[in-house]
C-alpha cells in the first residue's frame, strides 16, 4: 500500500510484518528512505510501479540506519547511491550479521554503501530539503531527516508514534537515545514519518508533548 504523505512528492510505502515502512521522494530525481526488508521488495515494488515509476529511476537510497530490515530492498537498485551513517555503513559493507540483525533475517541481502553522511551538508534532493540529524542510540549510526518547509521528521527506529526505538541491541545506547529524542524535540514538524508502524500527523506543540511522555517514560 502507497499513501501520498504531506503534498506531492513524499509518498509511504507501508511495511509488510516486520519490514521497516519506506518513503519515496519524487523531486528532481527519484530518491528512498530506505528501502525495507528483502521479502517486501514485491511490495516495494509494486508502489513504485503504482506511481508510474520503474526502479531504474531511483537514484539514491537514504539510509536512516543499518539493520537490515531497512535495507533489503537495495537489491531493486544495483546502481543507485546507497548512504549511510560510516558507523553503521561500515559494518553493514563488513556483512556484519550480528549488527545487522542478518541473523534474526535470515538470507538478508547486503548493498554495498557508496556514501558516508556529512552532518552539516544538506543531502541533494532538491526540491526537498533535507537536513541530516544524527540521532545515536537505536545504533550509533542512526539518522533522522528533517524537512523544515514541509516540517516533516523521518525518524527510523529513534522514534515512533506512540514508542521508541530498542537501545539494547549492538551499538545501541539508551542515554544517547534520550538525547536525541531531546534534539529532535527542538525541531517543528507536524508529520512525524517513522521507520515502522504508523504515521504520526499532530501540530509541533502535541508532537513535543508526545516526546517528553517518551522521555518520562524512559525516566
Ligand atoms: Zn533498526
Amino acid at each position: 500500500m502507497v499513501e501520498q504523505v504531506v503534498g506531492p512528492g513524499v509518498y509511504c510505502v507501508y511495511s509488510t510484518g516486520p519490514s521497516s515502512n519506506s518513503y519515496i521522494l519524487a523531486g528532481k530525481k527519484i530518491a528512498l528512505i530506505d528501502s525495507g526488508l528483502k521479502e517486501n521488495t514485491p511490495n516495494l515494488l509494486n508502489s513504485l510501479k503504482g506511481l508510474g515509476l520503474e526502479p531504474g529511476q531511483v537514484s539514491a537510497v537514504f539510509h536512516t540506519h543499518g539493520h537490515c530490515d531497512h535495507f533489503g530492498g537495495d537489491s531493486l537498485f544495483p546502481d543507485a547511491e546507497v548512504w549511510m551513517h560510516v558507523h553503521d555503513g561500515s559494518l553493514v559493507n563488513a556483512r556484519d550479521q550480528d549488527f545487522s540483525a542478518g541473523r534474526y533475517f535470515q538470507g538478508a541481502f547486503f548493498p554495498h554503501v557508496n556514501r558516508y553522511y556529512v552532518e552539516s551538508e544538506p543531502l541533494p534532493l532538491r526540491p526537498f530539503n533535507l537536513r541530516l540529524l544524527f540521532s545515536p542510540g537505536h545504533t550509533q549510526g542512526s539518522v533522522c531527516f528533517f524537512e523544515p518547509e514541509k516540517r516533516l521528521l523521518f525518524s527510523g527506529d529513534t522514534l515512533f508514534a506512540d514508542a521508541v526505538g530498542r537501545w539494547d541491541l549492538p551499538s545501541g545506547s539508551l542515554v544517547d537515545l534520550q538525547a536525541s529524542l531531546r534534539k529532535i524535540r527542538a525541531l517543528d514538524f507536524d508529520a512525524l514519518l517513522p521507520g515502522h508502524g504508523p504515521l504520526r500527523r499532530e501540530p509541533r506543540e502535541r508532537q513535543k508533548q508526545a516526546i517528553d511522555e517518551r522521555l518520562a517514560e524512559l525516566g
